[in-house]
């Protein structure tokens, strides 16, 4: 058979070694070389001009409950379990002990010590035993999976939980959490446990600073990423037709495969833009130079637009 080889970028290391394995069973072995940092983004174009029979994508499991379409190319995903030493949970103990029921959340790598994880959060810490819940995301399907676009396995269980807790390596999946709960982020690589509601609302403030910024824009990008689970052209097209009726000047829609900072200043053109692929983009703005606002706050810029219109 013809295997394409996808890992994402922490995990590209592994692939010679990855590759041996399928070569030894006789497979014709092809890596991927293109930056991947997700499970949207499958290396199906590639896996198509390879002609290959599977794409064999590393490190994260099936983006959403629905099966990207690909031809004639077989998926198939493989996780890469990372298993950490939890002693940093433990360490977040008596940071939770105020909080009877707590929501827990983790990374693909993790998931496969969800069970310790809950195990040292039951017994609590001296007397102070807790009750914890798990459940599945939209698009982060496993449970108590979260990804950096998806944090519903958070935010679902906030109005049964005291607070929530996400266990994993750095800041970039708690920060997507919505919940307005007390979240705590226990990193087992740092050995550290911290509240990170602080944290949050200042996301959360930028993002409002974007969006309002961007009210003023007199020309707006309208990013669109042609990755697998993040196309969304009809989108796109809808918010450009929406945006013009409100009296925005010049929208434009910008296509690529992965957005590039460096390249949209070369634009030069744009006094904002809309994100309609990765929302995450929006965490590094400033790269762009101008302000960036999430397909989800489009409802929420039309409105603002309107009322506006309606002032003048
Ligand atoms: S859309 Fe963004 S946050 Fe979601 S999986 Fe892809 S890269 Fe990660």
């Amino acid at each position: 058979m013809r295997i394409l080889l996808q890992f994402p970028q922490g995990l590209k290391s592994k692939a010679l070694e990855e590759a041996a394995k399928f070569e030894k069973e006789g497979h014709e072995v092809f890596l991927s070389a293109t930056p991947c940092w997700g499970a949207c983004d499958l290396a199906l174009d590639e896996a198509k001009k390879l002609k290959a029979d599977t794409l064999v994508h590393y490190g994260h499991a099936q983006f959403g409950d629905k099966k990207v379409k690909s031809g004639r190319v077989e998926i198939e995903y493989r996780l890469y379990p990372i298993t950490v030493d939890l002693a940093a949970l433990g360490s977040a103990l008596p940071l939770l002990k105020p909080y009877k029921k707590l929501g827990l959340v983790t990374t693909v790598s993790h998931l496969h010590q969800l069970e310790d994880m809950k195990k040292i959060l039951r017994e609590g810490d001296s007397g102070h035993p807790h009750e914890v819940l798990t459940t599945r995301g939209a698009l982060a399907i496993l449970e108590g999976q979260v990804l950096g676009c998806d944090s519903s396995a958070a935010d679902k269980l906030s109005s049964q939980v005291d607070a929530l807790v996400y266990f994993g390596g750095g800041e970039f999946h708690p920060l997507g959490i919505k919940a307005g709960k007390p979240v705590f982020a226990v990193n087992p690589y740092a050995r550290s446990a911290m509240q990170i509601n602080d944290l949050l609302v200042r996301k959360r403030k930028k993002e409002q600073g974007m969006l309002i910024a961007a009210l003023d824009a007199k020309s707006i990008g309208i990013l669109v990423s042609t990755k697998s689970g993040q196309f969304n052209i009809r989108a796109a097209e809808n918010a450009k037709k929406r945006l013009l009726a409100l009296g925005v000047p010049r929208v434009s829609i910008l296509v690529t495969s992965e957005v590039d900072f460096s390249s949209l200043q070369d634009f030069n053109s744009f006094d904002a833009y809309l994100t309609t692929a990765c929302p995450r983009l929006v965490d590094d703005a400033e790269r762009a130079g101008k302000p960036m606002v999430n397909l989800a706050q489009l409802p929420k810029m039309l409105q603002m637009l309107k009322e506006l219109k309606g002032a003048k």
